[in-house]
């Protein structure tokens, strides 16, 4: 029987299969092969003797938290207390990209701030949206929509609304995720289990969704080719193999002068490539 694995305590794995829920172990063999099952994975179970005989193959693998097959990730943005920050968003969008899992960007808090500010964050929603991504506001009710059939994680900083926006979904969710916090950071590891659970049809993970921020085991290469809104330009750069900082016809740095591409995005870019933030 095929199903999938919702919960991890040391080696007791919750796996679902269909609507039931079993316990099993992994087999020695998978310690042997260095290959550990983890929370998301579709693995093969011996229902009589209750063991995991095989994995699956994985699409994607997170380390912090592991969770395997993670379809996409929800990466809370605060536009007040915590302020807005486009250089976390654009560093979380780069590292989800090049972890092959979709980002789904949804901002928090928009009632706290003057219609001014209002103005200016629903331009920055708008370029987003403009460049290919799904971006909600936490009130929107077709937010509820995006969790069907899929395993979701959710990051963004500390504060920045995951409770209020989980409550909003689900009111029966908010008692079971408790305090877990997203926060960032040095995040404290208080919980060793993962564990997915049902939300609205999906399954999302009940644990601090990258609690480690950084470029770990990317190039200045992958941080480039996962600012997703430069391949629509790049083949007009002069050379192919372009970082779009100092070359000459260079197309993305002309985008960004004409206005197509956002320049704080772009100035995050260069960050990130000088290992700046
Ligand atoms: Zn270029």
């Amino acid at each position: 029987m095929i199903g999938k694995i919702v919960k991890q305590i040391s080696n007791d794995y919750t796996v679902k299969i269909e609507d039931k829920t079993i316990v099993c172990k992994s087999r020695g063999k998978f310690r042997k092969l260095k290959i550990t099952p983890l929370v998301g994975d579709n693995v093969e179970v011996d229902l009589n003797n209750k063991y995991i005989l095989e994995v699956l193959k994985r699409k994607n693998e997170l380390l912090r938290p592991s969770i395997a097959n993670v379809d996409q990730a929800v990466i809370i943005t605060s536009v007040s207390i915590p302020d807005y920050s486009s250089n976390l968003l654009d560093k979380l969008l780069v590292i989800i990209e090049f972890n092959k899992i979709k980002p789904i960007i949804c901002f928090t808090k928009m009632d706290l701030i003057s219609n001014e500010k209002r103005l200016e964050i629903e331009e920055i929603i708008n370029y987003y949206k403009s460049i290919g991504y799904n971006v909600y506001i936490n009130k929107e009710e077709n937010i509820k929509q995006i969790f069907k059939d899929k395993i979701t994680v959710f990051t963004g900083q500390s504060g920045s609304g995951k409770s209020t926006l989980l409550n909003m979904l689900d009111s029966s969710l908010n008692l079971k995720t408790g305090d877990v916090s997203i926060a960032l950071g040095r995040g404290k590891h208080t919980t060793r289990h993962t564990e997915l659970i049902e939300l609205l049809g999906g399954l999302v993970a009940d644990t601090p969704g990258f609690s480690s921020v950084d470029f770990k085991g990317m190039k200045r290469e992958d941080i480039r080719d996962n600012f997703i809104e430069f391949n629509e330009y790049k083949q007009a750069c002069e050379y192919r193999d372009c970082m779009h900082v100092k070359e000459n016809n260079c197309a993305i740095k002309q985008a960004v002068i004409d206005g197509k591409i956002l320049k704080d995005r772009y100035d995050n870019y260069l960050k990130f490539i000088r290992g700046e933030s």
